[in-house]
């Protein structure tokens, strides 16, 4: 089996709860105040990402990748990219 990593940070995760959400303790809350200051949070990202559009979902892994590098610039481009591409899909709103 693949050693789980943070989505973050790239970093192996250890502890069950972390693996079950993909993310590793110090970068949940370094996530939290990421898509806040970009004026977004978890629950948008997270549904963009179940859109199932993959012109949508392509930028999720890049708003984890730049909030692990600390860059909130390019976690504001990657966000309205996201978005852009959510309002431009022809797929219905997940339920
Ligand atoms: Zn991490």
């Amino acid at each position: 089996m693949e050693q789980p990593k943070c989505q973050i940070c790239g970093r192996a995760l250890e502890n069950l709860d972390s693996i079950n959400r993909g993310i590793g303790p110090e970068c949940l809350t370094k996530r939290e105040r990421f898509l806040a200051a970009g004026g977004s949070n978890v629950e948008e990202i997270e549904s963009l990402a179940l859109c199932g559009d993959p012109n949508v979902t392509r930028w999720i892994p890049w708003i984890w990748g730049a909030i692990g590098k600390g860059r909130q610039g390019d976690v504001d481009r990657f966000i309205e990219a996201a978005r852009r591409a959510r309002q431009a899909s022809a797929l219905p709103a997940a339920a």
